[in-house]
């Protein structure tokens, strides 16, 4: 997607070989004109599949998930990060190892909110290793859900998660596909 990879040339702020900031549009403030351009996107990526609900994980991936959820009208359901499963039983829940912050976080989503009849597309700002989507994967799984694929905004291609996902005859599409962040450089996949 131009627009996008455009936006992290110009704004995204390499930290290392493997972390790209791009707090002024995706992660912190929020260009909404970016984001409903990445919600058309997705929508025409699977405009062949019937969605009926879009899965996320707080925080970053609900921008992009309720664009999309505008886009083709359908509702948004965002994992949370919880310290404590406890409260309730009411939950699906799994574990995610943050990429960004070397912790892991139980994830949970409420059992009102998903269930066997729903053709789930889960989306997200980064894949890297694939944690986080193999944690909204293992929810879905538990809700008895069909997962139609994964839609990500930015892949980190020479990170694992993205073939590790592929490999198991998961459908993912992302937006920009980065090869290296060697040298403070930015270089996408074609
Ligand atoms: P994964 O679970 O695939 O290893 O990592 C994806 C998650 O970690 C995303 O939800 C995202 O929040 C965070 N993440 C991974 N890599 C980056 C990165 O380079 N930059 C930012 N801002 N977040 C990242």
């Amino acid at each position: 997607m131009k627009l996008l990879k455009e936006q992290i040339i110009k704004e995204g702020k390499v930290l290392s070989d493997t972390v790209l900031k791009v707090d002024s549009f995706l992660n912190h403030q929020i260009d909404p004109l970016l984001m409903k351009e990445i919600g058309e996107e997705f929508a025409n990526r699977f405009t062949d599949e019937v969605i009926t609900k879009i899965l996320t994980i707080e925080s970053s991936g609900i921008a992009p998930a309720t664009m999309l959820g505008l886009t083709i009208g359908a509702p948004v359901v965002f994992a949370r990060k919880r310290k404590s499963l406890t409260l309730s039983e009411n939950l699906f829940s799994s574990k995610v190892h943050s990429f960004t912050k070397n912790e892991t976080n139980d994830i949970s989503v409420s059992k009102d909110f998903l269930s066997a009849n729903d053709n789930v597309l889960i989306i997200d700002d980064f894949l890297a290793n694939g944690e986080a989507v193999k944690g909204l994967l293992e929810i879905a799984e538990q809700a008895g859900a069909t997962v139609i694929g994964v839609g990500i905004v930015i892949e980190k291609g020479f990170q694992k998660g993205g073939q590790l996902l592929r490999e198991q005859g998961v459908r993912v599409e992302s937006l920009a596909n980065i090869k290296s962040l060697e040298n403070g450089k930015v270089e996408f996949y074609d």
